[in-house]
């Protein structure tokens, strides 16, 4: 095996290293860098801590984002596509805030423990992370984003074709909430 010794005097080994330890370089007869692969990570790890460094990795970063707008783009795509419900809330949040039907946030475990776990429906117990935040009264037809007007439903009660419509007794409770 090809041996070598790196240049650069901090360097961690002592000694020779094989020289696949070192980068490939057309400037040297070797055809390999005279600084071991550590090192030159090193070094470039340390040139970006300085101030220059700093600004010219920033620069770079930069440019490459100006050059690559879909790399970019596509960042943004994929964290949309992982966090798909973040998206939706907001997407929702904003149009409803436009419709002054925004009254609070309402947070999916508060509500949960609000109403014991239980869809308020069928009274099944529904898990936190997959439950439905119902709009008793709904938002299409002008109803609120509020505490008073959300309450636990289980996917199957969400899916029933009356539940676009309260019932008198949701619409008590609604009520109750609201004067107490
Ligand atoms: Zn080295
Ligand atoms: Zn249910």
């Amino acid at each position: 095996m090809e041996m070598q010794i790196c240049k650069d005097t901090h360097c961690e080994f002592k000694g020779p290293q094989p020289l696949e330890n070192f980068g490939k370089s057309k400037r040297h007869k070797s055809g390999h860098n005279t600084k071991c692969k550590s090192c030159v990570a090193r070094r470039f790890r340390e040139f970006r801590a300085t101030p220059e460094g700093k600004e010219k990795s920033k620069a770079a970063v930069r440019k490459y984002a100006k050059a690559n707008p879909e790399v970019g783009r596509a960042k943004v795509a994929r964290w949309k596509q992982r966090n798909m419900d973040k998206v939706l809330a907001d997407n929702e949040r904003r149009r409803l805030q436009k419709r002054n039907q925004y009254i609070e946030d309402v947070n999916r475990t508060t509500l949960w423990k609000r109403d014991q776990g239980k869809c308020q429906r069928c009274f099944n117990p529904v898990k936190l992370e997959n439950y439905h935040m119902d709009h008793i009264w709904p938002v299409s037809r002008g109803g609120v984003h509020s505490y008073a007007n959300t309450q636990v439903l289980c996917e199957n009660c969400n899916g029933e074709k009356w539940a676009s419509y309260p019932s008198v007794w949701e619409m008590l409770k609604i009520y109750k909430r609201l004067i107490r």
